[in-house]
Order: structure tokens, then sequence, then C-alpha cells
């Protein structure tokens, strides 16, 4: 998987930087929210946000595995 492409992403909200978060116990996952998103955590103000088009990239990469 090319997950690291997609590890970081700047938040719509505040324009910080958002690390994507990851199953803890495969570390290679993304968690996503219920419509499929892919879930980044934004580091500078600290909340957990989504994107809609960077998690249709995501599931459409991986489904290609
Ligand atoms: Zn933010």
């Amino acid at each position: 998987m090319k997950i690291q492409q997609f590890k970081y992403l700047h938040c719509s909200e505040d324009h910080e930087e958002g690390i994507i978060l990851v199953d803890p116990e495969t570390e290679s996952i993304p968690v996503t929210d219920e419509r499929g998103n892919v879930l980044y955590y934004c580091m500078g103000g600290q909340h957990v946000f989504s994107s809609d088009m960077n998690g249709l990239i995501m599931q459409s990469l991986l489904d290609d595995e």
C-alpha cells in the first residue's frame, strides 16, 4: 500500500498539519468514519477531521490490493 503519500494532510478548518490515523494493531490500515472517509488528527488544532476527497482516493487504492 502507498500510505506514505497520504500520511499528512492539511486541515481544512485551521490549515494546520494533520497526520493520518491508522489502526494501532496493524499500523497500516487507515481509520475511517462510518462513511468510509479516512480520518486525520490535526496536530495544531488537536482534533480529528476527515477528508472526503482523500478518503475516496485511499479507498480506490486499497481496492486495487
Ligand atoms: Zn484543524
